[in-house]
């Protein structure tokens, strides 16, 4: 078993670990990456103690690990393992309420739940039964935030949702400027579900119609420009809202002929049908750097054997898992959609000596992740040989091309946001926020200051670390201000807000290219970035193909969890 960073035993210890009734810790790291693997394997009918062995040793090596839920959950009663949910909302009161309830249950059982709230009619629609008045969506959504402050997910942390509103309904305003006061609906992050023909009137500065999806009827006609720009000069001041690209999420999807994707996960990895579900795990790059002949370089083989195991766990996942209704269960079932993703890539490009801000990293992310994607696919396939194809495999896209696959889709780029701090590796395909920074704890509690320990390991090396260095790296989270670091070595260590804004999109749309649900990214930006930085932000992710885009501009929210060392 690998030795455990002190911030991912106390997060385990914190969360993961089992407990007995009084609280006690019941079972140890190693217990955990066990019991995990036991579960997961216990449907391998051959070689069943194989399996169990090779998904322990590939956890325990922190070479890869599931998301969250399955973490916390394989093994125990009745576990629900995945962390990705997505509802139906109908305009009903009673589908709205139905789809609270269910979504509090899938909060409970630690996953997270998005919706696109499109289908609900403006404030101030007749309501026919009473004769009264809708309250819109947004009065809606502002309960379902209510609902998910008090259930906790897991009993471990609190719920994640995404919100979405199509840009042509009529309550669009009110629902983009619904996080203006910064403290509002805080348990849900918004994108506006933006369509091609909205960018097209964008562009030519057109009128832009929106539609009361009750009556089907024109309800105002506004200017796309100044919706535009009231989207971007609220995630300017807030991050909220995103924007998520319903178009290019459907020429993408697979399997087509079983309806239209409207909605994607809370972070924006995976786009969902209504009551579907999917589970994602993570490959650790900083793990498959070999040192050879004085320098570090990819170990391709080795890559290639865990994404195979990776991909043959979630599958497995995805036949033991307890689904929360009977519904997803069907929907989830159909399409075996799993999402092996990958973090560290960031300490992966520094033990590389590749600056983040290069040419050179974004071909090496494309043809990581082509390479990525075509294992992904050849473990699905052999899979599909072995158990059967999905079920609507015939008449998806792979069914069409005659390509024998056992999931809809593989791959996922999630943020990894818990399991890269057990793994004690940079999050997801993000650049390193700081060389030093302060950690709060998810729900409150002890800040923490952490040094990158690849940093220190690289300083060692070159023996270039000393008491100096440190002081200034806990003082400003970066080298900026030392004055005899060599350039080439100062831009290994160029960190997330020194990065230019078109580094962090070239980063996501490299990665997109071979992903076939979505990258979970944001682009995070220092203060002084403007308005026009987003607008620009904005339009180029969607001029380069990609799902969806997060910006987040220092300080502009409340509560942030990773502070430079800096600040406070
Ligand atoms: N998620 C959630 N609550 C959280 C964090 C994450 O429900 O507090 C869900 C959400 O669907 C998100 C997905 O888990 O998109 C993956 O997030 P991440 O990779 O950060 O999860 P981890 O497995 O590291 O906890």
């Amino acid at each position: 078993m690998e030795l455990l960073a002190k911030n991912a035993i106390q997060i385990l210890e914190d969360r993961y670990l089992l407990k007995n009734d009084k609280g006690v810790l019941t079972e140890t790291p190693d217990a955990l990456f066990k019991r995990v693997a036991e579960y997961v394997s216990a449907c391998e009918k051959k070689d069943t103690a194989k399996w169990n062995k090779a998904f322990y040793k590939v956890m325990s090596e922190l070479k890869f690990l599931p998301n969250s839920p399955t973490l916390m959950n394989a093994g125990c009663d009745q576990a629900q393992l995945s962390a990705c949910f997505v509802l139906p909302i109908e305009d009903s009161l009673e589908s709205i309420f139905t789809t609270l309830k269910n979504a509090a249950l899938i909060h409970q059982s630690g996953g997270g739940t998005g919706f696109n709230f499109s289908n609900l009619r403006p404030k101030g629609d007749l309501i026919s039964s009473s004769k009264g008045e809708s309250c819109g969506p947004v009065s809606f959504m502002k309960i379902y935030d209510a609902a998910t402050e008090y259930v906790k997910q897991g009993g471990k942390r609190r719920g994640a949702n995404m919100g979405i509103l199509n840009v042509d309904h009529p309550d669009i305003e009110e629902f983009i400027m619904s996080k203006s006061d910064k403290k509002s609906i805080e348990n849900f992050n918004l994108s506006v579900g933006i369509s091609n023909s909205f960018m097209k009137a964008v562009e030519e500065d057109s009128d832009w119609q929106l539609m009361n999806p009750h009556t089907q009827k024109v309800a105002r006609v506004i200017s796309a420009k100044s919706l535009w720009e009231l989207i971007v000069q609220q995630a300017w001041k807030t991050g909220d809202p995103g924007l998520v690209f319903l178009d290019a999420i459907n020429n993408a999807n697979t399997t087509p002929d079983l309806g239209t994707i409207q909605a994607t996960n809370p972070c924006g990895e995976v786009p969902l049908f209504n009551n579907e579900s999917c589970n994602l795990g993570s490959v650790n790059l900083s793990k498959i750097a070999i040192f050879n002949n004085g320098k570090y370089e990819i170990n391709w083989d080795e890559l290639s054997r865990i994404i195979h195991i990776g991909i043959r766990f979630l599958d497995n996942v995805i036949t033991l898992n307890h689904y929360p209704l009977p519904e997803i269960k069907i929907t989830t079932l159909q399409s075996r959609r799993i999402g092996l993703g990958l973090m560290g890539w960031a300490e992966l490009l520094i033990l590389l000596n590749i600056p983040y801000a290069s040419k050179k990293a974004l071909l090496l992310a494309e043809k990581l992740m082509k390479f990525f994607q075509k294992e992904s696919y050849d473990a699905s396939e052999k899979l599909a040989l072995e158990h059967g194809t999905f079920p609507s495999w015939e008449i998806s896209k792979f069914g069409i091309s005659n390509r024998k696959m056992r999931n809809a889709t593989c791959n996922s780029i999630a943020p990894t946001g818990t399991i890269s701090v057990i793994a004690n590796t940079s999050y997801s395909i993000e650049p390193l926020f700081a060389l030093a920074y302060k950690r709060m704890g998810i729900l409150g509690g002890k800040i923490q200051t952490e040094i990158n320990d690849v940093f220190i390991q690289k300083m060692k090396d070159l023996d270039l670390w000393n008491k100096e260095m440190e002081r200034v790296v806990i003082e400003t989270g970066s080298l900026n201000g030392l004055k005899n670091i060599p350039k080439k070595i100062g831009a290994v260590f160029t960190t997330g807000l020194d990065i230019p804004w078109q580094y962090h999109l070239l980063h996501q749309k490299a990665f997109q290219k071979y992903t076939d649900n979505a990258v979970s990214k944001t682009i995070n930006l220092p203060e002084k970035a403007t308005v026009r930085d987003i607008a620009d932000i904005y339009q180029t992710a969607y001029k380069y193909g990609l799902k969806g885009i997060t910006v987040y501009r220092y300080g502009s929210r409340v509560g942030q969890v990773l502070q430079k060392c800096n600040v406070n």
